[in-house]
């Protein structure tokens, strides 16, 4: 089969073009850098179907990330059969840059110059024919996004597969041009395929190229000595460069027709909402409102706190209760739209296991049976499945903020503070993506240059809270707020969130400063223009995470329930027990055994018979972060069905009921929740964590960070919530290590045994 490569500068729309060629779904993101990693896919409208491959974003062939090497490498060693070279139409200088290296391969390329239709709007015309004449090869004018032109781009490709392509360079007759033809002919002679390429390389004095090839690299280096040019001196790669962006500005500048005027109004529209989003003090502060406001909207109970603020009337109070069974809100306020999905949702699983329930027991099934299916089954699936509406809301809005492009915006803001504690803007995006699911976000730290910075981001990824731990999040936040009587689940939810963010600052800066320093990677991200999210992505991406959520529920997590509820019902003798002997159980044997574990981070053996739910609740969530509320809910109604319901808590849903009848206390529920987001996440993170690693070792740390940092932050938080005065014994905890950092990193402190004590006595 042919296969054809996508490449291009990032975000010039490559994977939107490989998406509508191959009715894939993969991630587009207005933001450089989503794709990381080659992807495939098959395109059938030929008279043959062809591969279509995704290749990372690349502005150059000389790379500098692992990222860029996998696109570089892919194209020398796998020989495609036509590289179709995506360009941004409306950055077309820039672009070319690329397509400059790309020409110098003995390649079939054809150039497809996207986003027409953002340069139509603006009243600009771009001569894809002039451009083809000047280029050497096919420019075809396209709109991935709309659909425009791929046919007719992918028809040309074809053609140009079948007929192959000499190299050339676009530096030809400049000063340097000699000196290339007689590196070309040292590699020819050598046997080296793509020679034109390489000797470019080597004359560019590419670092993988000099090690490469050390002979031509002489010729190379006699050749500088002798050479002086009046602008660059002998700075090669310069030269190089600066003949690529003069051959393009001669030769594209006039294929494009500018008309002027809208172009400039466009630009300066946007720079001013720059002018305020990117505000040197006010841009972070705007980013966590907004990021509040993404929270009140998926989880208030309250929205925008009408009720608390009593500006909802005596009217409300009536009329609320005409509406659903308080769908819509409560006495307290207005829902918001998360929390009125939620409900609906409810609504329709409580009533399905209801009526699962009276037909199993009318109809006369083992009391066993039926405790299965409908404590065992339905309550742990649909104790999880009821959070699928506020992930997706939540998804939905981190989406419609990166495809605006200002999560880009945020990045750059965020490079200034990121920097002090040794990482680059760049870490960010990884970082975000860790808000969905840690699994493709460790994949995305390739485009982190330094080892350590990369390492240092792998290992604080599973605390920016992923979707599978929202449920944890929202289910034991929905308790609090209930126990204590107040409706703020959006601030809990968010507070969370962000001690998140603050204890991965911190380690990282931790990490940074001790074992894993190193350089910081440039930041040389462009800020993409502002879009208008596509309605037709967005939806791709929330369907696809419902269908992944899904498929996770039924196979992992109803899996584990079942097995949960066995281990809950059985004692070790095999006999079955009813719900009120439970305690008997061989579950509730394991618990017992590990809660002095859990001892210090408060819900360990502090907490009455039932306080073991909680440790194996945390057990199970090992295995995925859905498990946990799983597993209360499994065993919810059990627990709560021998106690004799709290009445303060009224129509509550079990989950909470059963929290409030272990008798827990509140810093122990938010101990409970930081426990699981710091600690060891999923297993398919591990995996992924230890597949990005560079070594064994390395990987074992990484656990031990991820159980100490839970162990610190939650006993921290239970300790001082518990008994606050021991805020003071922390405090000074903390000032000790910080001591200890800043001396080591100062030389007043040695770890090291010093090996070379002896040699230096002799001497
Ligand atoms: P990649 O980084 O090269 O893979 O780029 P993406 O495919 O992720 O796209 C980057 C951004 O450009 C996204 O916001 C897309 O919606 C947008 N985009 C892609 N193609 C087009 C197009 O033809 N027209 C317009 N207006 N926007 C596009
Ligand atoms: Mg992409």
């Amino acid at each position: 089969m042919k296969k054809f490569a996508l490449a291009g500068n990032p975000n010039s729309g490559k994977t939107t073009l490989f998406n509508s060629l191959t009715g894939s779904t993969a991630h587009v993101g207005n933001w450089p850098g989503v794709t990381v990693d080659k992807r495939e896919g098959i395109y059938k409208k030929l008279k043959e179907p062809v591969a279509i491959i995704d290749l990372p974003g690349i502005y150059s062939l000389s790379p500098y990330t692992p990222e860029e090497v996998i696109s570089r490498n892919y194209i020398l060693d796998e020989k495609p059969d036509c590289v179709v070279n995506i360009v941004d139409a409306t950055n077309l200088e820039r672009n070319l840059y690329l397509t400059t290296q790309l020409l110098e391969i003995d390649v079939p390329v054809i150039v497809a110059l996207n986003m027409i239709d953002e340069v139509q709007k603006a009243g600009d015309k771009i001569d894809a024919q002039k451009l083809e004449q000047k280029i050497g090869v096919p420019v075809v004018a396209i709109s991935a996004l709309k659909g425009d032109g791929i046919d007719q781009l992918m028809k040309r490709a074809y053609e140009c597969s079948k007929v192959g392509r000499n190299a050339r360079t676009v530096l030809e007759g400049g000063a340097l041009s000699h000196l290339i033809r007689d590196c070309r002919i040292a590699l020819e002679g050598a046997g080296v395929e793509n020679a034109l390429f390489h000797a470019v390389k080597l004359v560019e004095q590419d670092e993988i190229e000099t090690k490469q090839h050390p002979q031509a690299a002489e010729t190379v280096q006699k050749f500088k000595e002798t050479f002086d040019d009046e602008t660059f001196g002998s700075d090669f790669e310069a030269i190089v460069a600066d003949s690529r962006y003069k051959y393009i500005s001669q030769n594209y500048s006039n294929a494009l027709i500018r008309s002027g005027k809208s172009g400039k109004e466009k630009l300066t529209r946007s720079d001013k909402a720059d002018r305020i989003l990117t505000h040197r003090i006010w841009g972070i502060p705007i980013f966590l409102v907004i990021l509040f406001a993404v929270f009140h909207l998926t989880f208030s109970e309250d929205l925008f706190y009408l009720g608390s603020m009593g500006a909802l009337g005596k009217d409300w109070v009536s009329l609320q209760g005409m509406w659903g069974e308080g769908v819509f809100g409560s006495a307290e306020g207005i829902a918001s739209p998360g929390v009125i999905l939620f409900n609906l949702l409810d609504c329709i699983t409580s009533s399905i296991s209801g009526a699962i329930s009276s037909a199993m027991n009318n109809g006369g099934v083992a009391q066993w049976a039926t405790g299965l299916v409908v404590d065992g089954v339905l309550g742990g699936l649909f104790s999880v499945l009821s959070f699928l509406p506020q992930i997706l809301l939540l998804f939905m809005f981190f989406s419609l903020l990166e495809d605006s492009g200002y999560m880009a915006r945020v990045a750059f803001i965020l490079d200034r503070l990121f920097r002090r504690f040794g990482l680059s803007g760049r870490a960010f995006m990884p970082m975000i993506m860790g808000f969905g699911c840690s699994v493709p976000a460790m994949a995305n730290t390739r485009t982190l240059a330094d080892e350590n910075e990369r390492l240092a981001t792998i290992r604080v990824i599973p605390f920016f809270s992923c979707g599978a731990k929202l449920p944890i999040l929202t289910a034991i936040a929905g308790g609090i707020a209930q126990m204590t009587g107040t409706g703020n689940a959006d601030i809990i939810t968010y507070s969370m969130y962000l001690l998140g963010i603050i204890v991965a600052i911190c380690a990282v800066l931790l990490m940074r400063s001790t074992t894993m320093r190193g350089e910081v990677s440039p930041f040389i991200m462009e800020l993409p223009s502002y879009r208008i999210p596509q309605a037709h992505s967005l939806v791709m991406l929330l369907w696809d995470k419902m269908k992944h959520f899904i498929k996770k529920a039924f196979t992992i997590i109803l899996a584990s329930t079942i097995l949960i509820w066995f281990v809950s019902h059985f004692s070790f003798s095999w006999e079955y027990l009813s719900d009120e002997k439970m305690n008997e159980s061989i579950l509730a044997g394991i618990g017992k055994l590990m809660q002095p574990l859990f001892t210090p981070v408060g819900f360990g053996s502090q907490l009455g018979e039932w306080g073991w739910v909680f440790v194996v609740a945390a057990i199970t969530g090992l295995i995925a972060k859905e498990n946990v509320i799983a597993t209360f809910g499994t065993l919810a109604t059990c627990i709560t069905g021998t106690f004799v319901a709290d009445e303060t808590l009224g129509g509550v849903d079990s989950v909470a009921q059963m929290i409030s009848a272990t008798g827990i206390g509140v810093p122990a529920l938010i101990a409970f929740i930081a426990f699981n987001m710091l600690t060891i996440p999923c297993f398919a993170a591990v995996a992924t964590a230890r597949a990005e690693m560079p070594s064994k070792k390395k990987f074992n740390y990484t656990l031990l960070f991820w159980v100490a940092s839970s162990y610190i932050v939650s006993s921290m938080i239970y300790l001082i919530g518990q008994w606050w005065w021991t805020v003071f014994i922390w405090a000074g905890l903390w000032a000790a290590a910080i001591t200890v950092v800043v001396l080591y990193n100062k030389g007043k402190i040695n770890f090291r045994i010093k090996k070379n004590k002896i040699t230096d006595k002799r001497s």
